[in-house]
């Protein structure tokens, strides 16, 4: 099975499936990405946040791939904003990751009610880690239309990525037409509402009608709308088959069907953007 590679922005390339590792103990992390890395993953999804960074570098030492045959994200915490600890945060990243540079680094969250909404500061300093080799590119996550026209408006430079929200419950077309508008790629996270969609009348029918899973089948419909997916599972049977999208299709018709189960701001699971504001301890 081969992963399309989709091009950013800047010149480099994605692989559009990766593996999440949002909720994944640290305890669990290492076996949970090696295992990743053998059924084919090789783009890997973490953050600060998440406090597996280093449990995720030990199975890339571990995994013996190249360094340029994988792909690895991380996220900036909501307690790192201010541009000094970007660059400190981002060491500390570095050092646990084992790398010298990761190839996205985004924003977590904008958090537009602390550090007197000033986000464009934050992005400043993502770039500067660019310019300093460490970060091949920049991005964000959770950005509304109007993060990130204001971020583009005070610095001139528009993210390559934003990572946000996006399921059958709700496809956030909002935010993903005003990450195209910008010429960035989406990330849709939580591709599979964490299970909810699982059980949906509908897409259990497409399911049937093309011999595949619940899972499988909204992973490809987040494929043909062109997004970038890194579902999260440890359970070894459930990877293999959530890699396993990129032999069959969805007819136009099952992809409308599943278009129409959005329910707009009702169907989030996670908070709205402009209202999360929290910072951890
Ligand atoms: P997902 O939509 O990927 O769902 C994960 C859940 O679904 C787990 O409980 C997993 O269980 C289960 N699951 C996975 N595959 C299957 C399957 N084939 N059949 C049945 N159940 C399955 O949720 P996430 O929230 O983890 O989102 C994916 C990734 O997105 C995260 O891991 C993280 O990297 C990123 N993310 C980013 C956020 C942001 O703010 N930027 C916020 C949230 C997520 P099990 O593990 O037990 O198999």
């Amino acid at each position: 099975m081969t992963v399309p590679n989709l091009d950013l922005k800047d010149g480099t390339t994605i692989p559009q499936l990766g593996f999440g590792t949002f909720q994944i103990p640290p305890e669990d992390t290492k076996e949970a990405v090696l295992t990743a890395f053998e059924t084919g993953y090789r783009h890997i999804d973490t953050a600060q946040m998440y406090g597996n960074e280093k449990e995720v570098g030990e199975a890339i030492a571990e995994s013996g791939l190249a360094r340029e045959d994988i792909f690895v994200t991380t996220k900036l915490n909501n307690n790192n904003h201010r541009p000094e600890d970007v660059r400190r945060s981002l060491d500390e990243s570095l050092t646990k990751l084992g790398l010298d540079r990761v190839d996205l680094f985004l924003i977590h969250w904008p958090m537009p009610g602390e550090y007197d909404g000033d986000f464009p500061s934050t992005w400043r300093a993502m770039l500067e880690a660019r310019d300093e080799g460490k970060v091949i590119s920049p991005g964000v996550s959770n950005f509304e239309p109007h993060h990130l026209d204001r971020i583009v408006d005070e610095t001139g430079q528009a993210p390559v990525i934003n990572q946000i929200e996006v399921h059958p419950y709700f496809a956030n077309n909002t935010a993903r037409d005003a990450t195209a508008k910008h010429g960035a790629l989406v990330e849709a996270w939580s591709p599979i509402a964490q299970g909810e969609i699982l059980d949906d009348e509908t897409v259990t029918a497409i399911a049937g009608e093309v011999d595949r899973t619940t899972a499988q089948v909204t992973l490809r419909w987040h494929v043909q709308r062109g997004d970038i997916i890194f579902p999260k599972s440890v359970t070894p049977d459930r990877m293999r088959s959530n890699f396993a999208i990129f032999d069959f299709e969805l007819s136009e018709d099952q992809m409308r069907r599943i278009d129409g189960l959005d329910r707009g701001e009702d169907g989030r699971r996670g908070p709205n953007p402009d209202e999360m504001n929290v910072i951890p301890d």
